[in-house]
């Protein structure tokens, strides 16, 4: 759930990001008389504001989504290696702690294991 959270909210910073810049773009190529120099009226700094704001988003949001496919990608190799191994476990009927079927005494309360027991 979390995971999903993240990746609309760097798609969601890509998409936004793509638009202001648009916007920054159309209404910097709209405006007859300004220059875009220093120094700059409230109208051109809310245009650059647009344009470098939206670049600036456009980044974050593809950086997010780079951290979070690479660190996806990590999580998913960890849970593949968990469950290469095993798999079937022996659960103590003393302690109920969880040991591997070969075991013939629990690790815990050193409970000896019967051959019933055993898968
Ligand atoms: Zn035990």
């Amino acid at each position: 759930m979390k995971k999903v959270m993240g990746y609309a909210g760097s798609i969601g910073a890509i998409i936004l990001g793509l638009i202001m810049f648009v916007v920054g773009y159309a209404l910097q190529e709209d405006s007859f008389g300004y220059t875009f120099r220093p120094p700059y009226t409230p109208y051109e700094m809310l245009v650059l504001f647009f344009k470098f704001g939206g670049v600036i988003l456009l980044i974050l949001g593809v950086v997010m989504l780079v951290l979070l496919i690479v660190a996806n990608r990590y999580v998913s190799q960890n849970i593949k290696e968990m469950h290469n191994g095993p798999t079937e476990f022996l659960t103590c009927p003393v302690c109920h702690c969880k040991t591997t079927p070969d075991s013939a005494e629990c690790p815990n309360c050193h409970y000896q294991f019967k051959e019933q027991n055993r898968k």
